[in-house]
């Protein structure tokens, strides 16, 4: 089987599940070059901002539910189903390499983190997915490497997806502003230029930049960009969607090892 490439996505506002613009055109797109090129992944291995837990947590469930987890958005958006199945056979393995640092918790579900950017990528839902959650007690380099234990999967057909943001601060969200402040433009176009030039260090040392405070005031969202790094081996980085929206969000994503 050849090896799936890896991908990391900027979701931003859970609107984005219903939107259809070119951004969530980008996420089709991409969806459809795997396809065709690497064929349909055995499963989804999702690492989603949105589920920040105090040590690694792997869904092993048949059929994992799907959660709502934002508040004060339109119908529309809870009735959007993304009736994904879950793989056990992709649990037992990720706790075969991962032994005792992971857990099974089957009460959290699929999150908006993942759902509103796989909902694009792969409309029909027919591949499993399993999330696995960013333990907070890790550390950036323990993060990469954790991503770096996961890479074999790929081997196996698994699609190893992260969502999240590069630059995420729902404090400073400027409403009236499209684009993106100069805060925001600067940290995201030095993370861009690193993961493009595979400057891992610059990546996972992100703290260090002089944006950093602004852009990644609290570290889930950026975190799943780091799993995903490790488990991009030697493949090139390349950016999709690099733009930034709101003011303080970049929608910047990646993919690795799509040729
Ligand atoms: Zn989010």
């Amino acid at each position: 089987m050849t090896r799936m490439p890896v991908v990391f996505a900027g979701h931003g506002s859970p609107m984005l599940a219903i939107e259809d613009n070119e951004t969530t055109g980008e996420f089709r797109r991409i969806g459809e070059e795997i396809i065709a090129k690497y064929g349909r992944p055995k499963a989804i291995l999702a690492i989603s901002a949105h589920w920040y837990t105090d040590g690694t947590f792997i869904q092993s469930t048949e059929t994992p539910k799907q959660i709502y987890d934002m508040y004060g958005f339109p119908k529309e958006l809870y009735e959007l189903s993304y009736p994904a199945d879950g793989s056990p056979e992709l649990a037992d393995e990720i706790q075969k390499i991962l032994g005792d640092k992971v857990q099974v918790d089957n009460e959290w579900g699929i999150d908006h983190g993942t759902w509103s950017v796989l909902v694009h990528m792969f409309p029909d839902a027919d591949i499993p997915v399993v999330q696995l959650s960013i333990d907070g007690t890790l550390t950036s380099k323990e993060s990469f490497e954790l991503g770096e234990k996961l890479s074999s999967l790929r081997e196996q057909g698994v699609l190893i997806f992260g969502s999240g943001n590069i630059v995420h601060n729902l404090h400073r969200i400027e409403p009236g502003n499209p684009g993106g402040s100069t805060h925001t433009r600067e940290f995201s176009d030095t993370i861009v230029e690193a993961v493009e030039k595979r400057d891992d260090a610059k990546v996972i040392g992100y703290e260090r930049e002089p944006n950093a405070p602004y852009a990644v005031p609290t570290p889930e969202h950026f975190l799943p960009l780091l799993y995903v790094l490790g488990a991009a081996g030697d493949d090139k980085g390349r950016v999709f969607n690099n733009e930034h929206s709101m003011g303080s969000i970049s929608m910047a994503g990646f993919t690795f090892g799509l040729e």
